[in-house]
Protein backbone atom coordinates (compact mmCIF):
# COMPACT_ATOMS: atom_id res chain seq x y z
CA UNK A 1 0.00 0.00 0.00
CA UNK A 2 1.22 3.34 -0.89
CA UNK A 3 3.06 5.22 1.74
CA UNK A 4 0.69 8.85 2.69
CA UNK A 5 0.56 11.82 4.88
CA UNK A 6 -1.72 14.17 5.80
CA UNK A 7 -1.87 17.66 6.23
CA UNK A 8 -5.01 19.29 7.37
CA UNK A 9 -7.38 17.85 4.61
CA UNK A 10 -5.09 17.61 1.98
CA UNK A 11 -3.47 13.58 1.32
CA UNK A 12 -0.30 13.58 0.30
CA UNK A 13 0.08 10.11 -1.26
CA UNK A 14 3.77 8.26 -2.30
CA UNK A 15 3.52 6.73 -5.89
CA UNK A 16 6.65 4.46 -6.32
CA UNK A 17 7.27 3.68 -10.20
CA UNK A 18 10.21 2.15 -9.60
CA UNK A 19 13.99 1.76 -8.03
CA UNK A 20 17.41 0.77 -9.23
CA UNK A 21 21.22 1.51 -9.16
CA UNK A 22 22.73 4.62 -10.51
CA UNK A 23 24.53 4.68 -13.57
CA UNK A 24 27.95 6.06 -12.15
CA UNK A 25 29.36 5.63 -8.86
CA UNK A 26 28.33 7.89 -5.88
CA UNK A 27 31.30 9.51 -5.67
CA UNK A 28 30.97 10.81 -9.27
CA UNK A 29 27.65 11.89 -8.87
CA UNK A 30 28.63 14.00 -5.65
CA UNK A 31 32.17 14.90 -6.47
CA UNK A 32 32.79 17.26 -3.50
CA UNK A 33 31.49 15.12 -0.91
CA UNK A 34 34.07 14.23 2.00
CA UNK A 35 33.84 10.72 3.40
CA UNK A 36 32.30 11.93 7.21
CA UNK A 37 29.25 13.09 4.96
CA UNK A 38 28.76 9.91 3.31
CA UNK A 39 29.24 8.18 7.07
CA UNK A 40 26.22 11.02 7.96
CA UNK A 41 24.07 10.32 5.01
CA UNK A 42 24.28 6.43 4.97
CA UNK A 43 23.53 7.13 8.61
CA UNK A 44 20.03 9.24 7.71
CA UNK A 45 19.50 6.99 4.78
CA UNK A 46 20.94 4.00 5.09
CA UNK A 47 18.70 1.56 2.57
CA UNK A 48 20.55 4.29 -0.70
CA UNK A 49 23.49 1.96 -0.05
CA UNK A 50 23.37 -0.57 -2.85
CA UNK A 51 24.08 -3.70 -2.57
CA UNK A 52 27.62 -2.97 -4.52
CA UNK A 53 28.33 -0.20 -2.52
CA UNK A 54 26.61 2.43 -5.08
CA UNK A 55 24.00 4.77 -4.61
CA UNK A 56 20.47 2.84 -4.88
CA UNK A 57 17.78 5.10 -5.51
CA UNK A 58 13.78 5.26 -6.10
CA UNK A 59 11.91 6.84 -8.58
CA UNK A 60 8.69 8.42 -7.24
CA UNK A 61 5.70 10.48 -7.88
CA UNK A 62 2.97 12.24 -5.66
CA UNK A 63 -0.15 12.52 -5.83
CA UNK A 64 -2.06 15.10 -3.75
CA UNK A 65 -5.97 14.80 -3.19
CA UNK A 66 -8.17 17.20 -0.58
CA UNK A 67 -10.56 14.53 0.32
CA UNK A 68 -12.42 12.78 -2.86
CA UNK A 69 -11.24 15.56 -4.67
CA UNK A 70 -9.63 16.29 -8.41
CA UNK A 71 -5.80 14.88 -8.02
CA UNK A 72 -2.43 17.12 -8.46
CA UNK A 73 -0.05 14.70 -9.69
CA UNK A 74 3.52 15.65 -9.05
CA UNK A 75 5.87 14.59 -11.73
CA UNK A 76 5.28 11.29 -13.92
CA UNK A 77 8.27 9.10 -13.25
CA UNK A 78 10.31 6.64 -15.32
CA UNK A 79 7.36 5.18 -17.73
CA UNK A 80 6.31 2.42 -19.55
CA UNK A 81 9.04 -0.14 -21.32
CA UNK A 82 9.24 2.32 -23.92
CA UNK A 83 9.91 5.23 -22.41
CA UNK A 84 12.37 8.01 -23.44
CA UNK A 85 14.38 7.00 -19.46
CA UNK A 86 14.78 3.07 -20.70
CA UNK A 87 18.32 4.26 -21.91
CA UNK A 88 19.25 4.26 -18.17
CA UNK A 89 16.24 3.94 -15.57
CA UNK A 90 14.65 0.59 -14.65
CA UNK A 91 11.74 0.69 -16.71
CA UNK A 92 8.36 -0.60 -17.10
CA UNK A 93 7.82 1.74 -14.13
CA UNK A 94 4.60 0.62 -12.02
CA UNK A 95 2.64 3.87 -11.53
CA UNK A 96 -0.76 2.62 -13.26
CA UNK A 97 -0.56 -0.11 -10.80
CA UNK A 98 0.28 2.27 -7.48
CA UNK A 99 -2.53 4.29 -8.43
CA UNK A 100 -4.89 1.78 -8.57
CA UNK A 101 -3.38 0.28 -4.87
CA UNK A 102 -3.76 4.19 -4.11
CA UNK A 103 -7.53 4.29 -5.28
CA UNK A 104 -6.92 7.25 -7.13
CA UNK A 105 -8.52 6.29 -10.87
CA UNK A 106 -5.71 8.12 -13.66
CA UNK A 107 -9.23 9.80 -15.06
CA UNK A 108 -9.46 12.19 -11.91
CA UNK A 109 -6.19 13.56 -12.13
CA UNK A 110 -6.87 17.35 -13.69
CA UNK A 111 -3.00 18.83 -13.20
CA UNK A 112 0.21 17.10 -13.38
CA UNK A 113 3.15 19.32 -12.16
CA UNK A 114 5.92 18.32 -14.05
CA UNK A 115 9.03 19.62 -11.43
CA UNK A 116 11.73 19.17 -14.83
CA UNK A 117 12.40 17.64 -18.37
CA UNK A 118 14.39 15.02 -17.68
CA UNK A 119 13.06 11.99 -18.31
CA UNK A 120 12.70 10.15 -15.16
CA UNK A 121 10.39 12.62 -14.18
CA UNK A 122 7.74 12.71 -17.48
CA UNK A 123 7.64 9.14 -18.36
CA UNK A 124 3.71 8.15 -18.18
CA UNK A 125 3.34 11.99 -18.81
CA UNK A 126 0.18 12.35 -21.88
CA UNK A 127 -3.12 9.99 -22.52
CA UNK A 128 -2.55 8.19 -19.45
CA UNK A 129 -3.63 11.35 -17.55
CA UNK A 130 -6.08 12.55 -20.37
CA UNK A 131 -8.11 14.95 -18.24
CA UNK A 132 -5.17 16.93 -16.91
CA UNK A 133 -3.42 20.10 -17.54
CA UNK A 134 0.40 19.47 -17.52
CA UNK A 135 2.16 22.09 -15.85
CA UNK A 136 5.35 23.09 -16.93
CA UNK A 137 7.44 26.29 -16.72
CA UNK A 138 8.10 28.63 -19.64
CA UNK A 139 12.09 29.02 -18.81
CA UNK A 140 12.06 24.90 -18.89
CA UNK A 141 10.45 25.01 -22.52
CA UNK A 142 12.98 27.67 -23.15
CA UNK A 143 15.64 25.52 -22.97
CA UNK A 144 14.41 22.39 -24.97
CA UNK A 145 17.88 21.55 -26.21
CA UNK A 146 19.09 20.52 -22.83
CA UNK A 147 16.61 17.66 -23.07
CA UNK A 148 16.31 14.13 -25.00
CA UNK A 149 16.01 15.22 -28.39
CA UNK A 150 12.41 12.76 -29.18
CA UNK A 151 10.56 15.31 -26.15
CA UNK A 152 8.86 17.69 -28.53
CA UNK A 153 7.37 14.62 -30.83
CA UNK A 154 7.12 11.99 -28.42
CA UNK A 155 5.57 13.81 -25.33
CA UNK A 156 5.16 17.91 -25.91
CA UNK A 157 3.78 18.49 -29.25
CA UNK A 158 0.65 15.99 -28.85
CA UNK A 159 0.08 17.55 -25.01
CA UNK A 160 -0.13 21.09 -27.15
CA UNK A 161 -2.43 19.63 -29.53
CA UNK A 162 -4.67 18.12 -27.39
CA UNK A 163 -4.99 21.81 -25.14
CA UNK A 164 -3.42 19.64 -22.27
CA UNK A 165 0.02 21.82 -22.09
CA UNK A 166 -0.26 24.62 -19.26
CA UNK A 167 2.85 26.76 -19.32
CA UNK A 168 3.46 29.00 -16.45
CA UNK A 169 5.76 31.57 -15.16
CA UNK A 170 7.28 31.23 -11.93
CA UNK A 171 5.59 30.58 -8.19
CA UNK A 172 2.01 29.82 -9.05
CA UNK A 173 -0.67 28.84 -6.79
CA UNK A 174 -2.82 25.66 -7.77
CA UNK A 175 -5.38 25.59 -5.45
CA UNK A 176 -5.85 26.74 -1.78
CA UNK A 177 -3.03 25.85 0.16
CA UNK A 178 -1.34 24.31 -3.11
CA UNK A 179 1.42 26.52 -4.49
CA UNK A 180 3.91 25.86 -7.22
CA UNK A 181 7.65 27.22 -6.28
CA UNK A 182 9.81 28.19 -8.92
CA UNK A 183 13.44 26.11 -8.15
CA UNK A 184 15.77 26.80 -10.41
CA UNK A 185 19.21 25.36 -10.84
CA UNK A 186 19.04 21.42 -11.61
CA UNK A 187 17.04 22.69 -14.83
CA UNK A 188 16.39 26.09 -15.77
CA UNK A 189 12.60 25.56 -15.17
CA UNK A 190 12.54 23.35 -12.27
CA UNK A 191 9.48 23.82 -10.26
CA UNK A 192 8.61 22.23 -6.65
CA UNK A 193 4.88 22.00 -5.18
CA UNK A 194 4.34 23.54 -1.58
CA UNK A 195 1.77 22.03 0.70
CA UNK A 196 0.81 24.75 3.38
CA UNK A 197 -2.21 23.32 6.16
CA UNK A 198 -2.07 26.17 9.32
CA UNK A 199 1.26 25.66 10.34
CA UNK A 200 2.34 22.73 8.92
CA UNK A 201 4.18 22.67 5.17
CA UNK A 202 5.18 19.83 3.07
CA UNK A 203 7.20 20.29 0.08
CA UNK A 204 6.90 18.26 -3.04
CA UNK A 205 10.86 18.71 -4.16
CA UNK A 206 11.74 17.67 -7.20
CA UNK A 207 15.48 17.11 -7.96
CA UNK A 208 16.03 20.32 -5.58
CA UNK A 209 18.41 17.40 -3.86
CA UNK A 210 18.49 14.16 -4.48
CA UNK A 211 20.50 12.15 -2.33
CA UNK A 212 20.41 12.97 1.92
CA UNK A 213 24.10 14.26 1.04
CA UNK A 214 22.55 16.95 0.32
CA UNK A 215 20.63 18.03 3.12
CA UNK A 216 24.00 17.08 5.14
CA UNK A 217 25.36 19.69 3.33
CA UNK A 218 22.97 21.86 1.10
CA UNK A 219 26.04 23.16 -0.92
CA UNK A 220 27.09 20.38 -2.07
CA UNK A 221 26.81 19.69 -5.77
CA UNK A 222 25.60 16.94 -7.89
CA UNK A 223 27.19 16.26 -10.62
CA UNK A 224 23.70 15.98 -13.07
CA UNK A 225 22.78 19.77 -12.69
CA UNK A 226 22.54 22.24 -15.34
CA UNK A 227 23.45 25.24 -13.62
CA UNK A 228 25.12 24.29 -9.86
CA UNK A 229 25.87 27.70 -8.47
CA UNK A 230 22.04 28.52 -8.89
CA UNK A 231 21.24 24.78 -8.26
CA UNK A 232 23.11 25.60 -4.53
CA UNK A 233 21.71 29.16 -4.37
CA UNK A 234 18.16 27.27 -4.61
CA UNK A 235 18.31 24.79 -2.50
CA UNK A 236 20.23 26.83 0.54
CA UNK A 237 17.31 29.09 0.19
CA UNK A 238 14.48 26.76 0.25
CA UNK A 239 16.23 24.59 2.69
CA UNK A 240 16.48 27.74 4.90
CA UNK A 241 13.81 29.71 4.80
CA UNK A 242 10.82 26.88 4.35
CA UNK A 243 11.60 25.21 7.92
CA UNK A 244 10.76 23.32 9.48
CA UNK A 245 9.03 20.96 6.56
CA UNK A 246 8.67 17.34 5.59
CA UNK A 247 10.47 16.69 2.04
CA UNK A 248 8.23 15.21 -0.09
CA UNK A 249 11.07 13.77 -2.74
CA UNK A 250 11.43 11.26 -5.81
CA UNK A 251 14.96 9.86 -4.89
CA UNK A 252 15.28 9.63 -1.19
CA UNK A 253 14.78 5.75 -0.43
CA UNK A 254 12.40 7.42 2.41
CA UNK A 255 9.38 9.38 0.81
CA UNK A 256 8.50 11.76 3.38
CA UNK A 257 11.75 13.32 5.75
CA UNK A 258 11.86 16.04 8.14
CA UNK A 259 14.09 18.56 7.74
CA UNK A 260 15.44 19.78 10.21
CA UNK A 261 16.74 15.97 10.35
CA UNK A 262 15.92 14.69 13.92
CA UNK A 263 19.39 14.39 15.79
ZN1 LIG B 1 15.29 12.77 -11.15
Amino acid sequence: MPLTHTLGSITITALLDGAGSFFQPRAQAFPDATEAQWREADRRDPDAVGPDGGWWLPFRAFALRRDDGPVVLVDAGIGPADALAASWAPVPGRLPEELSAAGIDPADVRTVVLTHLHTDHVGWAGPLFGNADHLVQRAELAALELFHPELPARLLGPLRAAGRLRVVDGDTELTPGVRVLSTPGHTPGHQSVLVEQGDDRLLVTGDLLVHAIQLVDPSLPYAHEENPPEARRTREHVLRTLTPVLLATPHLTTPFTPHPHPA
